[in-house]
């Protein structure tokens, strides 16, 4: 096969690589209103927000703030869109798939553009946002496209003179809070099963994160979704969000972002009309490295996944567990991998980490790193930052962490990586699901037993063995314990998305 680099091997001819996106200099945004029913309006209250590139701190433009008053709007609508004979609920199970294939067509079409917008509205690199946003995007929606008309009940057996069978229908409007580290994706993962199954929904992007979102409106409007069947009110959590949680004609409602914003939603739908709730939350994932592993593998997959955003992710590998062998060969060379980590400009090709979102994050960041130091943490690398450039932080690196100190409890959201050491695997089981959130965990091992053991012993919803950040449209995702409520992605969150009707049907005759 011949090689990446373009060299000729085993006589195959030379194969081209294709060259890299580049990200679209001074782009103009198009989109900063409130999407309803296909069109764009201002916010009823005349109110605007700014949204910010954290790379530069420069406003890029300001958006049109919505509030109850137009959620009300927007839930309006999308009720109206989900009547019986309305237009979308006479689009066939067949054509709502092919609906959501064509906006994956036009994701595929404008990818350059929604990374561009994502990087400057987010600061993650261009490259980043290219392939693994917006391939996420463009693969979730397929992936439900092909779903839309294998949504099936069942028939059961019941008396002989019943017959019985149930139906999966579409819940009604749908509502979907999002968070600003991965603002399209979340995005997508609401969306597309959410219109597979027939809803209608009432979209809030995060207040730092709103332009892929509105884009998106664009390209619904342009796939030919009737008017009503996806609403976008960019605005603000405890205002326009809690419109929405509160709201008594939604009737379900996705959320991914903070802990303590999921309590507050689960306790607004419970105090409203007991609206069906899925949350995804926050983490304090273990990543466990055992002795007998690969150490290059557990050493890039320990980094990546607790640098990978800017650290700014759910997963983040935020508590390594190494066993006490190899613990100071695994620190030495996590330090030398965080050392050479490119920190900078995300439209910049080789750049790997670019600023925090914002400077409350960025605070809180610095603030956790501080506590590690003086509660005792060896700073092996980092831990500061980086001077006159805004919200960047050097990627970070604490060894000698214990299981009491700050760092080893709070969901740092950052580039910081903690490593603590474990001597027996039943002590890194007890100390791994010590946590009140159970979101991901990792295992490096090349014993299968070990990792078998580990993976039933771990209490999160996803372990990865021998890698990390392995997601995929087809797999659920989703916590245990605080770190949320249902799943989204793969046949799972079909039914997060579906009411199950069961219809029973008396015979005049009992059947021979
Ligand atoms: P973070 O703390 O990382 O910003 P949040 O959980 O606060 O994460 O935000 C995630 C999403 O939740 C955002 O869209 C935000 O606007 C929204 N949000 C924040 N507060 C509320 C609230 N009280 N009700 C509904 N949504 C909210």
């Amino acid at each position: 096969m011949a090689a990446l680099n373009g060299a000729v091997e085993n006589g195959q001819p030379e194969r081209k690589v294709p060259p890299l996106p580049r990200p679209l200099r001074g782009l103009e945004v198009k989109y900063t209103k409130i999407f309803i029913n296909n069109e764009w309006h201002e916010s009823t209250s005349g109110k605007k927000f700014p949204t910010y590139n954290p790379s530069t701190l420069e406003k890029i433009c300001d958006i049109e703030e919505g509030d109850k008053p137009d959620v009300d709007n927007a839930v309006e609508a999308a009720k109206a869109a989900f009547q019986r004979g309305s237009p979308w609920r006479q689009v066939d199970a067949l054509s709502r798939g092919r609906l959501l294939h064509k906006l994956a067509d036009l994701l595929e079409r404008d990818r350059v553009t929604l990374a561009t917008l994502e990087t400057m509205d987010t600061g993650k690199p261009f490259l980043q946002a290219y392939f693994i946003d917006l391939e996420g995007c463009i693969k979730t929606l397929r992936y439900y496209a092909g779903w839309a008309d294998k949504i099936q009940g069942r028939t059961i057996p019941v008396d002989d003179n019943f017959v019985c069978f149930t139906r999966h229908e579409p819940m009604g409007v749908c509502g979907a809070i999002t968070p600003w580290n991965f603002p399209l994706l979340m995005l997508v993962w609401k969306m597309a099963p959410a219109l597979c199954c027939g809803n209608t929904l009432v979209i809030k992007p995060a207040e730092q994160t709103p332009l892929t979102s509105l884009y998106i409106g664009s390209l619904i409007k342009e796939v030919g979704f009737p008017p009503g069947v996806v609403n976008i009110v960019p605005g603000y959590g405890p205002t326009a969000g809690a419109a929405i949680s509160t709201h008594h004609s939604i009737d379900k409602i996705a959320f991914t972002g903070s802990t303590k914003v999921g309590k507050l939603i689960k306790e607004a739908a419970s105090k409203s009309n007991l609206k069906r709730v899925t949350l995804e939350l926050g983490g304090k994932n273990p990543c466990i490295v055992c002795a007998d592993a690969d150490l290059d593998l557990a050493v890039e997959c320990a980094h990546q996944g607790v640098f990978f955003n800017q650290g700014q992710c759910c997963t983040a590998a935020s508590r390594v567990f190494v066993e006490e062998q190899i613990y100071p060969e695994f620190v030495k060379r996590s330090v030398e991998y965080a050392k050479k980590r490119l920190v900078g400009d995300p439209f910049d090709a080789r750049t790997e980490q670019g600023p925090q979102i914002d400077q409350n994050q960025f605070d809180k960041i610095l603030e956790l790193i501080e506590s590690g130091k003086k509660e005792g943490a060896k700073l092996e690398c980092g831990g500061l930052a980086i001077e006159d450039r805004g919200l960047f932080i050097k990627p970070t690196v604490f060894s000698e962490v214990t299981d009491n100190m700050r760092i080893a409890k709070e969901e740092i959201f950052g580039p910081v990586q903690p490593i603590m050491k474990f001597k027996s695997i039943e002590e890194v089981i007890r100390r791994a699901n010590s946590t009140e959130y159970g979101l991901t965990a990792a295992v490096f091992t090349k014993n299968l037993d070990r990792a078998l053991t580990l993976a039933s012993a771990l209490q999160s919803g996803t372990v990865w063995i021998n890698c990390y950040n392995a997601l995929y449209a087809q797999a659920p995702f989703g916590g245990f314990k605080m770190s949320g409520n249902g799943r989204e992605l793969g046949e799972y969150a079909l039914a997060e998305y579906t009411e199950v009707k069961t219809v029973t049907i008396k015979l005049s005759q009992k059947s021979p």
